[in-house]
């Protein structure tokens, strides 16, 4: 496993690194999504991404990675590099929600709690707050931090402008942004609008989130059937309608690329991401272990031609 340095600072990150938003929660399996960490860690992946609000239900995936920590993982934690956030509805009321100081205190304290942790590694705000004052929720951070119950800060989905601001807040209270999360695939390319520059100028690290764009961009959609188990089988997060006729003649395009490269379409959309050095890691979900063997052999071969790259650019912009 290549590690990345993230930013400017002493954290490294592996290129590939393992979220949990699905198939780890009590509604999946639980052999399964063991051996899906275990796979993770022993192939070099040292991080693992959460949040309070990932399962479902809310807070069952914090609640099962704690149990597999404290058993498999026992005398690994020093390892291991981890992080949850808070900014999503997590519970009732006016306090369960957004960036408010009491939200991200109250929300963390739970988060330690299911994950059977004195401090997570690091702490994001998981969406920009339009009615919170930005310091406020950037203080929170930062006071976090020096109680002792996050190593590192994060922002999560903040836009261009508003990252900016609050890199600078974080600054100004000497507690550097680490790392901004966004959502960033061969399907969804916002971050090269000038977050990627802005974050490379100020020293912050980049994880790509929902790198496959949920599953779209590997080989199950091809065949223009929605395989059971699938994610968009599940009509949650991804609905079947996203699979329309212009999308599956753009994959399948994409596809022959991939194989001319010998990879998977899976592996050639992380490879793409890879290829850009600002970036510190993708991070990619999957179901099982096979899943995430298949997105790790992306590493065999992150470098692109330039034909390649023009014919991923033409059928991109189709
Ligand atoms: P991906 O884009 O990697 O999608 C994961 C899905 O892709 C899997 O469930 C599986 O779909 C399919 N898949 C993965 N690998 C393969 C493979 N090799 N071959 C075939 N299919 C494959 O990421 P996610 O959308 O799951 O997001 C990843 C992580 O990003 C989350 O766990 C979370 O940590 C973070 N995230 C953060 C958000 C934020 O707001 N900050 C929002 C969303 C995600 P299927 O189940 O259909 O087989």
């Amino acid at each position: 496993m290549p590690y990345r340095r993230c930013g400017k600072s002493g954290i490294q990150l592996p290129a590939i690194s393992l979220g949990l938003w699905q198939n780890f929660g009590d509604i999946d399996q639980k052999e399964v999504f063991r051996q899906t960490l275990c796979t993770a860690f022993d192939n070099g992946i040292t991080h693992f991404d959460l949040a309070n609000n990932y399962g479902p239900p809310p807070g069952s995936a914090e609640q099962n990675f704690g149990a597999i920590l404290s058993s498999d993982f026992v005398g690994h934690r020093d390892e291991l590099l981890l992080s949850t956030k808070a900014g999503y509805t997590m519970w009732d009321g006016p306090y369960g929600d957004w960036g408010s100081r009491k939200y991200l205190m109250a929300s963390l304290h739970q988060s330690l709690k299911r994950l059977k942790l004195d401090y997570i590694d690091i702490f994001y705000h998981h969406r920009p707050d339009p009615q919170t004052p930005l310091e406020e929720t950037m203080g929170a951070l930062s006071d976090i931090v020096r109680q002792g119950k996050a190593l590192y800060v994060g922002l999560s989905n903040y836009p261009v402008d508003l990252a900016k601001k609050a890199i600078a807040i974080l600054q100004d209270l000497r507690c550097p942004c680490l790392i901004h999360q966004p959502k960033y695939s061969m399907l969804v390319r916002n971050p090269e609008d000038g977050l990627l520059d802005v974050l490379d100028e100020e020293g912050v690290g980049m994880i790509a989130f929902s790198p496959l764009a949920q599953g779209l961009l590997t080989n199950k959609y091809l065949q223009g059937n929605i395989p059971t188990e699938s994610r968009a089988s599940k009509e949650h997060f991804l609905k079947s309608t996203a699979i329309t006729p212009e999308l599956i003649t753009k994959l399948s395009a994409l596809n022959e690329v991939a194989m001319q490269r010998e990879q998977s379409l899976a592996q050639m959309a992380i490879a793409w991401l890879l290829k850009d050095e600002r970036l510190t890691s993708v991070l990619v979900g999957a179901r099982n272990s096979e899943q995430l063997t298949d997105s790790l052999k992306s590493l065999d071969n992150l470098s692109f031609s330039t034909v390649e790259l023009d014919q991923i650019a033409h059928i991109l912009a189709t």
